[in-house]
């Protein structure tokens, strides 16, 4: 027997589990059923692919046996089994970086914790909510030895040699004062068939009936023991549709998005013809921690004819669709399929492109019909949904019609087909503003005019936001213009504006000399009615926010953009600047115009000091 410490990481993660996910211990044993039946389709899909396996014994099952007394619940599997080695890897360390991402990313908020349990496969350990010893008896498929791993989910863990009949598994839980409820056919049946009712193999329960036989003084009780298969067993995305229900399907997404919270859809797909295929796919109600990770899990498995092949492609879908959960079952696969296969496959592409447009027409019916639930989605999914706009250009068109933004008519989204039915007739563009948080932007000085005129200025605070939305140059007729530059607001010039412009030329021109090369030019604006300034980006430079991220993804060498300066002729301060004689008052203020505006875009100054400087020069002289 040797004895061995848990990998620093696994202690920790325990630790975590067992305090975090307290209030919904039962989750382990859903975990535990899972990787039985992960184990078991490991070995039917060798059984039926390789040759070293195809004589092999194997009746696909889980049984399940509990000792009230003792307090012990035992999960054995038939299935790939491992050996020494394996239970050391896989259940002393962790090996896969999904898991050391999981414990960097515990939130400390209980049920979203428990939520990332399964998405991170950290399975196996939750098992120590409700045991205070676990011991795991294991024999590979193929191989003579058994081993046993024991282990009280503290510092160590030891293996040691054992027996078993069969290829497989059995995980025996000595439950501990929490766990004591579980050793009971009533609520494993309950939890069973909460969250494993459609694993696709049948789990035995093993218990004890007592009977009474008799009458009176000759009454005896009779005890019996009974196996009962308890759940249904059957792959659901198989069976037809009109004999499934709502339940049925949250049930088994439940199982395979590993989530406590029921999906906000469902969609199911038969499809025959010239190809063989079902899809079952889910939008989880909640974004998945790992969405912005680069090392995010896959979301689809990929079954060929009910056999399982993968829950690891992350190209059954594209990126921007990686928060679908689901499955997908097809016919005309070949069982070995490899992933460089898969990659160039044709039925797979097809399947891919098919099963694409049914999430993107699925979302746009939740769009028009369930406003309330789109909403919602969108609030989830929206960012990843924008990638889509420069990652697929298949379905662009459907895509544009699926984004909203929020907007200065209200609190709420709107998409880009609303905000076009709204506007006036003699309005030729649709206006965005970007470069912030929605809070900062609604109460940009850009939007003064916008507003006062009348005109809904889409809100673009993402970050995302300013990247994609240059993808959409055009939505129906209209141009997208942005607000942030100098030539938004150009179409929207009447002739007074025109007239204004003339006559304050001479002061442009004075400020532009006094700021010297600290702009890129200075102009009338036309959009500004409570503030004297603002800085805009000239038409072909990237907007500040954009500069900003260009810096954030590392482009050190960005050269120097310089903003425009816009003043409003309509303020009191640039009236009374027109009539000014004092030149060091009016550099002052020219100064003090360029950066009261940098400063409310966000930007830094290059020298707070001379700021300071200007400010209480001019403070003296007001006085
Ligand atoms: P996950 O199942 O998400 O990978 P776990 O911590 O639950 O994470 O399990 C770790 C590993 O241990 C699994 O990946 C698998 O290789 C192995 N394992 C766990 N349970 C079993 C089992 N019943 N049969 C065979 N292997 C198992």
């Amino acid at each position: 027997m040797s004895k061995k410490q848990f990998q620093t990481e696994v202690h920790r993660l325990l630790h975590l589990i067992i305090h975090s996910l307290y209030s919904h211990k039962e989750i382990f044993l859903r975990e535990l059923i899972s990787n039985s039946s992960d184990a078991l389709d490991k070995l039917k899909f060798l059984a039926l692919t390789d040759e070293k396996y195809k004589g092999i014994n194997f009746e696909p099952r889980v049984d399940i046996f509990f000792d009230h007394k003792e307090k012990t619940l035992t999960i054995s599997d038939t299935g790939i089994g491992m050996n020494e080695q394996e239970l050391d890897e896989n259940l002393g360390t962790i090996a896969r970086s999904g898991t050391r991402n999981f414990v960097h990313s515990m939130t400390g908020d209980e049920k979203k914790d428990s939520n990332l349990i399964g998405q991170f496969g950290v399975g196996f350990y939750s098992g120590f909510m409700v045991a205070d010893k676990v011991e795991v008896v294991s024999r590979k498929a193929g191989e003579d030895k058994a081993s046993k791993w024991i282990s009280d989910g503290k510092e160590e863990y030891s293996i040691e040699s054992a027996e078993r009949d069969t290829q497989g598994t059995t995980v025996k839980l000595f439950l501990n004062d929490e766990g004591e409820e579980y050793a009971n056919r009533w609520s494993i049946q309950g939890i069973i068939r909460k969250y494993s009712n459609h694993v696709p193999f049948p789990i035995y329960l093993h218990f004890e009936d007592t009977k009474f036989e008799g009458e009176g003084d000759d009454k005896k009780e009779i005890k019996e023991e009974k196996v009962e298969q308890i759940n249904s067993a059957s792959a659901i995305w198989k069976r037809s549709k009109s004999e499934l229900k709502d339940e049925d399907y949250n049930e088994f997404y439940r199982q395979i998005g590993h989530d406590m919270e029921d999906p906000l859809l469902y969609m199911h797909t038969q499809a025959e013809g010239t190809l063989d295929y079902s899809t079952l796919f889910y939008i989880p109600a909640k974004a998945p921690i790992d969405l912005f990770r680069a090392d995010y899990k896959a979301g689809v498995k990929l079954y060929v004819k009910r056999v399982f092949i993968t829950d690891d492609d992350k190209d059954l879908m594209p990126t921007y669709l990686r928060f679908v959960r689901g499955v997908i079952d097809s016919e005309d696969l070949p069982l070995n399929v490899s992933r460089e296969i898969l990659q160039q496959n044709r039925v797979m592409a097809k399947i891919r492109s098919s099963s694409v447009k049914k999430i993107l027409s699925e979302l746009e019916s939740l769009k028009t019909g369930k406003r309330e639930k789109y909403n919602l989605f969108w609030k989830e999914f929206g960012i990843p949904v924008k990638e889509g706009l420069y990652q697929d250009y298949e379905n662009k068109d459907k895509l544009v019609e699926l984004v909203m933004y929020k907007s200065t008519r209200g609190e709420d989204y709107t998409t880009l087909s609303e905000y076009v039915e709204r506007m006036a007739p003699d309005q030729n563009s649709i206006f965005y503003i970007t470069g912030g948080k929605e809070n900062v932007l609604r109460n940009s000085p850009l939007l003064e005019m916008y507003r006062n005129r009348n005109i809904e200025v889409l809100i673009l605070s993402d970050e995302i936001d300013e990247i994609v939305i240059t993808t959409i140059p055009k939505y129906k007729d209209f141009e997208l213009k942005s607000v942030n530059r100098s030539d938004a607001a150009d179409d929207l010039k009447s002739d007074d504006d025109k007239e204004r412009e003339k006559k304050i030329e001479p002061l442009v021109k004075k400020i532009k000399e006094k700021l010297g090369g600290n702009v890129k030019d200075v102009i009338a604006s036309t959009r500004l009615s409570d503030s004297p300034s603002c800085i805009v980006a000239d038409e072909n430079d990237p907007t500040v926010q954009m500069q900003h991220i260009l810096k954030a993804m590392g482009q050190e060498n960005l050269p120097e953009f310089k903003p425009v300066l816009e003043i409003n002729p309509d303020h009191e301060i640039i009236k009374k600047l027109e009539g000014a004689s004092d030149e060091a008052l009016i550099e002052d203020i020219s100064f003090l115009l360029l950066e009261q505006a940098m400063l409310v875009e966000g930007m830094e100054l290059k020298s707070p000091n001379a700021f300071v400087a200007r400010m209480n020069r001019v403070m003296n002289k007001a006085i």
